[in-house]
């Protein structure tokens, strides 16, 4: 099994060199690659470099609109939804921007035990989640892989009481070796993610100056051994924040080309979190490279236009207003209700940020997150049809790329937030729902699958749960 990589993904120099020579395009330049990037078969590292030259009001604006219209075409109305479940924030790495980091001697470390695992797990699924994102720190003696594995097995039997179960399972651990990805592939998870924070080796070293974390080119490469090893879905991204975020924005399409080009796959998801406050982390309290929210807008956009069928994710690191407007952007998958310390879903809500990973923005519970998703149009959607009938990997890409994949989303996207409306919602929300399901019903395509989603819908309101295209 390959563990060392003799390939460079990621070249610095050209970077560099395709920054400069794109500064300041003209406006010819900024519109033929709009008009490239409506054909949505995506842009090349030079078109990409010029986007993030734009700096003029109305080529923003025009930015803005060609991410919504593209998302649209792609996505449909439909946002999905998760909760991220931290199990232990013990960690043996010293990331400075990090409330976890092992030099923060004001935290306490807890890894949850399996009853608490359930517990917690029965929270998220009480506020109508069925996706969770697992994750923790790195540290092998309190949470090591054996203890992982168990967790998963926990978090997919756990039963709320309305008999519902998490149905898929997105981890987010630190990376691992080939023998690893051979043990975890024949574990039920959905997307393997990593971040690898920045991509500027020289601000990586800096950042990272203790443990296993320290070495960029293990973390970088372990896309390609989760892919050679029996992972079909990664999710890749980069801590906004740490380094030039032009840089960061042209690495991470490079890595993705790099994916793409070798397993004939690119990422599956790709997330864009911004440094919050965190207690005890230099980096997060003095922010390197702050990043504005009006540059925030612009790599959402940029980032839908260049890997257009890439699902790309945003947390609750950010504020409510600011999320719905990179709803339209192109955010695919949003995460509601969240809490970053272990065991925080059954604790009363503590505004402040002294035992989580980093501060959250938007502390809205998520029953209040879907209301105001309804009401801006888009369609809460807790749909884990794809993962759980196989569409994955390539596979997945092959119905996406051209089109195909929301003749599935929609549908799944109704059927699932009907069954949120028949056991979780509150009356305000039955209603807005119920207007929306109605509404959005006449906008699937095809009258078989319109037929089919009728008749599950009906059936729903009867009781039944968990009826997938
Ligand atoms: N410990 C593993 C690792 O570092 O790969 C698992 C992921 S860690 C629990 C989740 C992610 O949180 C990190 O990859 C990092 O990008 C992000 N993070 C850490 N500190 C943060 C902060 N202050 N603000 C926002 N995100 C932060
Ligand atoms: Fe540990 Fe991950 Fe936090 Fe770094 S980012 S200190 S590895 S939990």
């Amino acid at each position: 099994m390959q563990e060392k990589l003799n390939v460079e993904i990621i070249n610095e120099n050209k970077i560099y060199e395709l920054l400069s020579k794109s500064a300041q395009p003209s406006k010819e330049q900024i519109n033929e690659i709009i008009t490239k990037a409506l054909e949505m078969q995506g842009l090349n590292l030079l078109d990409v470099s010029v986007l993030l030259n734009i700096e003029r009001k109305e080529d923003l604006e025009l930015l803005y609109q060609t991410a919504r219209t593209i998302k649209d075409t792609i996505y449909g109305k439909r946002l999905v939804l998760f909760a991220p479940l931290y199990i232990s924030n013990y960690c043996s790495n010293n990331c400075l921007y990090c409330g976890f980091r092992i030099d923060n001697k004001e935290i306490d470390r807890i890894t949850l035990t399996l009853p608490r695992i359930k517990e917690e797990t029965e929270a998220i699924l009480e506020q109508g989640h069925k996706r969770v994102l697992m994750l923790m720190g790195e540290e092998h003696k309190n949470c090591d892989l054996d203890y992982f594995y168990k967790a998963i097995d926990t978090v997919y039997s756990a039963k709320d009481s309305k008999g519902s179960q998490i149905r898929r399972i997105n981890i987010e651990i630190q990376p691992l070796s080939s023998e690893e990805f051979q043990i975890l592939k024949d574990i039920k998870i959905g997307t393997y993610t990593v971040f690898q924070e920045t991509y500027h080796r020289a601000t990586y070293k800096t950042m990272h100056p203790k443990g296993p974390k320290s070495n960029y080119d293990w973390r970088l490469q372990v896309m390609d051994r989760a892919l050679s090893n029996g992972m079909h879905d990664v999710g890749i991204g980069t801590l906004f924040g740490l380094y030039d975020y032009k840089f960061e924005v042209l690495a991470m399409i490079m890595h993705a080309e790099h994916l793409d080009k070798e397993y004939g796959c690119g990422p599956h998801t790709i997330s864009v979190p911004r440094i919050k406050p965190a207690s005890n982390a230099p980096a997060s309290l003095n922010i390197p490279h702050n990043v504005s929210d009006e540059d925030f807008k612009k790599i959402v956009s940029i980032l839908r236009i260049a890997v257009p069928y890439t699902g790309m994710i945003l947390s609750t690191r950010e504020p409510a207003w600011l999320r719905s407007e990179l709803f339209n952007m192109g955010i695919s998958q949003i995460s509601a209700g969240s809490r970053t310390n272990p065991g925080g879903y059954k604790q009363a809500f503590n505004d402040d940020y002294d035992d989580s990973q980093f501060s959250l923005n938007d502390c809205r519970s998520s029953g209040e997150v879907i209301q105001s998703v309804i009401k801006q149009g888009f369609i809460p959607s807790f749909c884990t049809a794809c993962y759980r009938l196989g569409r994955v990997g390539q596979d997945f890409m092959d119905l996406a790329k051209p089109g195909l994949i929301k003749l599935f989303c929609l549908p799944n996207a109704l059927t699932t937030l009907k069954e949120y409306i028949v056991d979780y919602a509150d009356e305000q929300t039955k209603l807005l729902g119920k207007e929306l399901i109605q509404k959005e019903l006449n906008e699937i395509p095809s009258d078989k699958i319109r037929e089919k989603t009728i008749e599950y819908l009906q059936k729903i309101s009867q009781g039944q749960h968990d009826l997938y295209f």
